[in-house]
């Protein structure tokens, strides 16, 4: 008895077979079959496709002065964004030294630090130009700490991090995180204005460090946000960029460590803001606080 091939078989010979076939796709998780109208259907507008990655959304240029309106406003929803579940690539190892203090006492110790910083002579060039130290403000025990670069013109002063156009913007931020500026704690990398607003450069960083790093000792945070690519680089011994440190979780110490845009580059190119939410999203996920809906 000869055997068909393929090609000439009827594609379901019999009721039998089709039953058959269709208990197979059942046992295989199949629990749906398109219609020819669906596969005969127009592919869906564009606003509909749901992308299989989290392709961020290419809005239109911005014009002159959006950056004043900037969208979107933060704490407002935005197309969802997947986020990448994927291991640190930087640790910084070696643990917090001894016992957690108590609140006092790390207020009196950070009272007694940024006395000292105030009278800081290591480096020449900042400590002859600068109006004031800017040393950092917020709770002693905060969960969390935003850690920026460095004072502006607005910081030195008055004296306190972040009350410039970038510090308004990451205001906005940790309040869109559901928190004040009194419940969070905010630092820079350096604490005296480089002049011109240039980055710091590594000699500055490296006077500084032991000044910020005393700081996170003290406070202990779970968590610390660097804003932008000094402070990222610079607390997590990295070169690479802001690009690929942001979307995941590092460690320093004993807090995790996620790297986002710095407020005044998003000043400059207001789209990012998009990709700076979806970091704090990440940062309020994980810290098991509820995203606002608005
Ligand atoms: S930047 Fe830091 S190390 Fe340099 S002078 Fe100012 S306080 Fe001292």
């Amino acid at each position: 008895m000869s055997v068909p091939l393929e090609s000439d078989r009827e594609p379901f010979a019999s009721a039998h077979e089709l039953r058959g076939l269709l208990q197979h796709l059942q046992r295989c998780g199949v629990t749906l079959l398109p219609t020819s109208a669906v596969v005969a259907a127009p592919p869906p507008a564009v606003a509909d496709t749901v992308p299989l990655r989290a392709a961020a959304p290419v809005p239109p240029a911005a014009p002159p002065g959006a950056e004043l309106a900037p969208p979107p406003v933060f704490g407002q929803p935005v197309a969802p964004a997947a986020v990448a579940v994927t291991p640190p690539l930087f640790a910084v190892a070696e643990p917090y030294q001894g016992p957690s203090l108590p609140l006092a006492e790390r207020v009196a110790r950070l009272q007694t630090l940024a006395a000292e910083v105030a009278q800081c002579p290591r480096c020449e060039v900042l400590a002859c130009s600068r109006k004031n130290t800017v040393f950092g403000e917020g709770h002693a025990a905060a969960r969390v700490c935003f850690f920026g670069e460095g004072p502006g013109a607005d910081e030195d002063a008055t004296g306190r991090p972040f009350v410039g156009r970038s510090g308004q913007l990451l205001t906005k931020m940790i309040e869109a995180c559901t928190f004040s500026r009194e419940q969070v704690y905010i630092l820079n990398t350096v604490k005296c204005r480089p002049p011109g607003n240039r980055n710091p450069d590594p000699t500055e960083i490296a006077n500084c460090r032991p000044y910020f790093e005393e700081q996170f000792e003290i406070i202990r945070p779970d968590y610390i946000v660097c804003l932008g690519l000094v402070a990222a680089q610079t607390l997590l011994n990295s070169t690479l960029s802001i690009g690929k440190l942001r979307s995941r979780f590092h460690h320093y110490r004993g807090s995790k460590v996620l790297a986002t845009y710095h407020p005044s580059y998003l000043l400059r190119n207001p789209n990012a803001k998009r990709e700076a939410w979806a970091d704090l999203k990440m940062l309020m996920r994980d810290m098991g606080i509820a995203i606002p809906k608005s």
